[in-house]
């Protein structure tokens, strides 16, 4: 029989049900010690080395555990679509990890967050397979947003609008982006035109919003638009009639559910109760949001290229050509090297960044280099994959493909690369400005 040189995408109907009623593909099991080191084909220091929690370290490993073995069958499934996961195929994934007790893991059982070093070891996990954070509720824009709410919300705000998100009853979606043909905000949020005017309690809302994440079946939106005050922020419920959904963009990406839309919005009326924070300091606010949400896209991607890396070793350590396997050839083996440098060293920078973000620094300037090196190196490490594997890397036979694409719109959003080069150049600039002074 031919020996399979990828493992081989899983038929929802040929799962088999264990003696617990949990489904698993035989294909993906595997066992306890496996996956407590996995993570460590890295090499060198395992991240147990590391100071961390220990019930961090248990959610870290049975999150693992439930990507690995219930939610990687899922990724053949149609249900999967274009525009990130639909609904039935959410629901369904949530139910299972509300079953094995690791919906929402990166937040403690009081509601708290965990620190961001104890985050990254869940969030890199969860992102093992493209499905792996929608199915965690640990996926963009929610995780985001339940950071920003969980710090700027009032108690009612947050048991009306955030409550619902980290149940995984509700997703949410952020509207700050406008459209560019229309000269809207983008990477510099000051161009923003969409305007809101106070109205006896309430508020007004006008404007355009382009690339909106999620807010196709989104129950909670964040609405940014700006007052004579400066910018502001406000939570709405989704839909709304006053909120229209123009279309949904044909865009490279394909994990975050309902895609990326345009949208409408047209004397949007709401209420002054619902202001996020206060009025003017919108852009403070979206800061506080930043960071940590380019922190744990920096996570998710990690875990993703990890898991593509891995497929991508199997091809090359099991497929011959020119009388050897093509791990031996020089040109193969040493992109290997490159891949496991690259990864270990966003591994290392994404560290380095939680720990700035867990002493209460706002970390702007650490989670832009990191946002730039995570995002290049990243990225460099899903080309090699595709390189190493041939046609079988083009093509949907894995999720090597998918991380590919999706890697490419994350040097994109949250800060496209240029933009951080140019912020950690003006801060490079006042800091010699300043010395020049003293
Ligand atoms: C998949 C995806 C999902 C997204 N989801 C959301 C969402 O949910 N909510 C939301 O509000 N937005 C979202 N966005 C929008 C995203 O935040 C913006 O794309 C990003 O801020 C860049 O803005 P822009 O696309 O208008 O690019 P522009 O501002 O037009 O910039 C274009 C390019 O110009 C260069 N450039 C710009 N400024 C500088 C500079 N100062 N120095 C050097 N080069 C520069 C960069 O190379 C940049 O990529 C999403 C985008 C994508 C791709």
């Amino acid at each position: 029989m031919e020996a399979a040189l990828v493992p081989t995408p899983m038929d929802r109907e040929s799962y088999e049900k264990d003696s617990t009623g949990v489904r698993v593909s035989p294909a993906t099991k595997v066992s306890d010690p496996q996956i407590l080191d996995s993570l460590n084909t890295l090499g060198g220091q395992k991240e147990s080395d590391f100071e961390r929690s220990e019930d961090a370290c248990e959610m870290a490993r049975r999150v693992e555990q439930f990507v690995r073995e219930i939610v990687i069958p899922f990724e053949a499934d149609h249900h999967r679509g274009v525009h990130g996961p639909d609904d039935q195929l959410l629901t369904e994934l949530r139910a299972l990890a509300r079953e094995a007790g690791v919906l929402t893991p990166h937040l403690l059982k009081d509601g708290n967050h965990r620190t961001h070093r104890d985050t990254a070891m869940i969030l890199i996990r969860s992102g093992l397979s493209p499905l792996g954070p929608a199915a965690c509720n640990t996926m963009s824009p929610d995780e985001g947003n339940m950071v920003l709410l969980s710090k700027v919300a009032t108690a009612a705000q947050k048991e009306r609008f955030l409550g619902p998100i980290v149940s995984g009853e509700a997703r949410s979606a952020f509207f700050m982006t406008e459209p560019a043909a229309e000269g809207g905000a983008g990477s510099d949020p000051s161009m923003m035109m969409t305007t809101c005017v106070k109205d006896g309690d309430d508020w007004i809302i006008n404007g355009r919003k382009a690339f909106i994440t999620g807010a196709v079946g989104a129950k909670v939106g964040i609405i940014m638009a700006k007052s004579d005050l400066g910018a502001c922020m406000f939570l709405v419920d989704l839909p709304n009639p006053a909120i229209n959904i123009d279309r949904v963009l044909e865009t490279i990406d394909s994990s975050m559910p309902g895609g990326h839309s345009m949208v409408t919005i047209q004397n949007l009326r709401v209420p002054k109760s619902q202001m996020l924070g206060k009025c003017g300091e919108g852009f403070q606010y979206a800061q506080v949001r930043l960071s940590p949400a380019r922190l744990s896209h920096c996570m998710r991607w990690l875990g993703a290229c990890i898991r593509a890396n891995e497929i991508a070793t199997y091809y090359v350590c099991h497929r011959h050509g020119f009388g050897k396997l093509l791990i031996d050839h020089e040109g193969v083996g040493f992109m290997l090297a490159d891949n496991l440098i690259d990864l270990r060293q966003s591994e290392l920078m994404i560290n380095w960044c939680a720990d700035v973000l867990d002493r209460g620094s706002l970390g702007t300037i650490e989670s832009s280099m990191t946002k730039v090196s995570v995002s290049e190196a990243l990225m460099r490490v899903a080309d090699r994959c595709v390189q190493v594997m041939g046609a079988i890397g083009v093509s949907r036979e894995t999720i090597v493909e998918q991380v590919f694409r999706e890697i490419r719109a994350f040097r994109i959003y949250d800060g496209p690369t240029e933009v951080h080069k140019w912020s950690i150049a003006k801060e490079v600039k006042r800091n010699c400005l300043k010395k020049d002074d003293r």
